[in-house]
């Protein structure tokens, strides 16, 4: 799984990522960015592209763990779990 997060502060709606990753980025009106923060539809090279071509840098791309992506989940592997039980 890949995480986005776009610092919408920083956005000024200049649509680079909107043109090379269309499918997790879009722009609404003039100047609003839409984005799945979630994203796996969009090859990792295309939301690497976009980033970089943010002119402001307002876009961070992330690789996420599976354990990182169940909050709650245990620290220690399932096998010990059970054996603590
Ligand atoms: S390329 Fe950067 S400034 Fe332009 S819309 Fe995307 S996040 Fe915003």
């Amino acid at each position: 799984m890949v995480r986005i997060a776009v610092d919408l502060n920083r956005c000024q709606g200049y649509a680079q990522c909107a043109f090379l990753a269309p499918e997790i980025f879009a722009m609404h009106g003039d100047e609003a960015l839409l984005y799945d923060p979630d994203a796996d539809e969009a090859p990792r090279e295309k939301l690497d592209r976009a980033a970089a071509a943010c002119p402001v840098q307002a876009i961070l791309v992330d690789a996420v763990e599976p354990d990182d992506a169940e909050p709650g989940a245990p620290d220690v592997p399932a096998e010990e779990v059970s054996r603590a039980r």
